[in-house]
């Protein structure tokens, strides 16, 4: 299998190129040159299998530069009842007729990022290991991200972490989550800022190419290829639970942020796996949603970008969107370019609305969209315990509220759940009165030493303590 960059470049890559790459050079994002199609008698393969053994075989259509005795190795080792809580690692629960929730959030951080990140922390090593290189993975997160990459990246060899946070505004059990962490290829930075001053001090440290290649630093932000493949795996794994035969179709609900989870949805659904419908569920951040509704992409500056209790959709503008527009252009590398190159770059904005394509969304690849509120939030957080006596976070709150605006007779809505409600509990206490209950391995975690530096906003004062950090 070959990768192109959506922009038209020439080149073509292998996977294992691709893996500890970020961006195209020419600034597109990877994609396979083709999706592989999955017939019907593969479908009644992968449904009997385990979850490792079908994330080998979906794996396996898109890498064939690892051998398959190793990548079988790797799945084995990274979707095991341990990590994930359960055999399943993805069990359905039927919550009322026909909508089910698909829990995604028992890994070590107690949110979906770990269903691919903890993959990405073991083809790191492996291909690391394999070129005898070393990789210094500079971040910034305010919550979920980072947390994730350091559970998965932890006593990895060839690896280390330098995770930038903003001081003080994360949540406390985030901050002890990574802060509690003692491996010594893991630092965490907390930076006097805010968050958007942590992203550009990445951005500041990235661009100074001497210094990139001199410290080999990476990224594991959400547009690498490999943490979406991952994500492809759990469409698969939720559709076998909710049906009993592959005749039958599924929809699922997302709730997005920078489009990653629902684009995997996608890709899912372009190898043949029977999805009616995928429904992008947004909050106030509604980039997404306003262009399901008209045509019309328009990315908000930092300012227009509202504060929510989904924090971890709280995005201006959705880093992995251009893959999906990629396909409804119909993989026109020049339309593409045009849209995310001159408009977008320069009027912060690119209407689609006049052009049949935009109606192809919805018809053609299944694409439908909601928005929800604080209130809505709230609400569905108290209708969810009250009825079925079951917590949601605040982020799978929005997704059941948007699934059922779009619910269809006889086709099971699958909602992704995709945090815990322990990571956001000052919202669950608002909306009941009370804290959620927290998985045993997180008693106390609040009281454990802390191991991170503070440092001030200054791409400078980072760069010296990871050249410190690196011998
Ligand atoms: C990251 C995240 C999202 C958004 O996912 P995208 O792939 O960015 O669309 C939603 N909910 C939670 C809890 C997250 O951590």
């Amino acid at each position: 299998m070959n990768y192109l960059s959506t922009r038209g470049h020439p080149d073509r890559k292998r996977f294992c190129e691709i893996l500890l790459e970020g961006l195209a050079p020419d600034g597109g994002l990877y994609l396979p040159e083709h999706y592989p199609q999955v017939d019907t008698a593969t479908l009644a393969k992968w449904r009997e299998l385990p979850y490792a053994e079908l994330a080998f075989e979906i794996l396996s259509l898109y890498i064939d530069d690892i051998p398959p005795a190793d990548l079988k190795a790797i799945c084995a080792k990274t979707y095991t009842a341990e990590v994930f809580g359960s055999d399943e690692i993805v069990p359905l629960r039927e919550l009322e007729d026909g909508v089910y929730l698909e829990a995604l959030s028992n890994g070590p951080t107690l949110a979906f990022k770990d269903m691919a990140m903890q993959l990405l922390g073991n083809l790191f090593e492996y291909e690391l290991a394999r070129r005898g290189a070393e990789l210094n993975i500079l971040g910034a997160t305010s919550g979920d991200t980072g947390s994730a990459a350091e559970y998965a990246m932890r006593g990895k060899k060839g690896v280390r972490v330098f995770m930038t946070s903003p001081d003080g505004r994360m949540s406390p059990f985030q901050q002890a989550q990574m802060f509690s962490l003692q491996d010594q290829n893991i630092h965490n930075i907390a930076i006097s800022g805010v968050f958007d001053d942590c992203q550009d001090i990445v951005k500041a440290v990235s661009n100074d190419l001497g210094f990139k290649r001199k410290y080999r630093i990476g990224t594991v932000n959400s547009i690498n290829w490999a943490r979406l493949l991952a994500q492809v795996v759990y469409y698969f794994a939720g559709y076998f639970q909710a049906t009993a035969s592959n005749d039958k179709p599924v929809n699922f609900t997302v709730p997005s942020g920078n489009f990653g989870n629902v684009c995997a949805g996608h890709v899912a659904r372009m190898m043949g796996l029977p999805i009616q419908t995928l429904v992008v569920a947004t909050n106030e951040n509604d980039v997404l949603d306003e262009f399901f509704r008209t045509g019309i992409y328009r990315v908000r500056a930092a300012a227009d970008t509202h504060e929510t209790s989904s924090p971890s959709m709280d995005i201006s503008k959705a880093s992995n969107f251009e893959r999906f527009v990629f396909d409804l252009v119909g993989r026109d590398a020049g339309k593409l370019r045009s849209l995310f190159v001159d408009d977008l770059g320069r009027h912060g904005r690119f209407d689609l609305s006049a052009d049949p394509a935009f109606r192809q969304a919805a018809e053609r690849f299944g694409f439908k969209s909601s928005r929800s509120t604080h209130a809505d939030r709230l609400a569905t957080i108290r209708d969810t315990d009250k009825r079925f006596a079951t917590l949601v976070d605040p982020h799978t709150a929005d997704g059941l509220k948007a699934a059922r605006e779009h619910l269809a007779p006889g086709v099971p809505m699958v909602v992704l759940e995709t945090a815990l409600p322990i990571k956001f509990a000052a919202t669950l206490v608002e909306a009941l009165g009370h804290e959620p209950a927290r998985p045993a391995r997180f008693e106390g975690i609040e009281a454990l030493p802390k191991r991170v530096v503070k440092l001030p906003a200054d791409a400078e004062a980072v760069k010296a303590y990871i050249a410190q950090n690196c011998d």
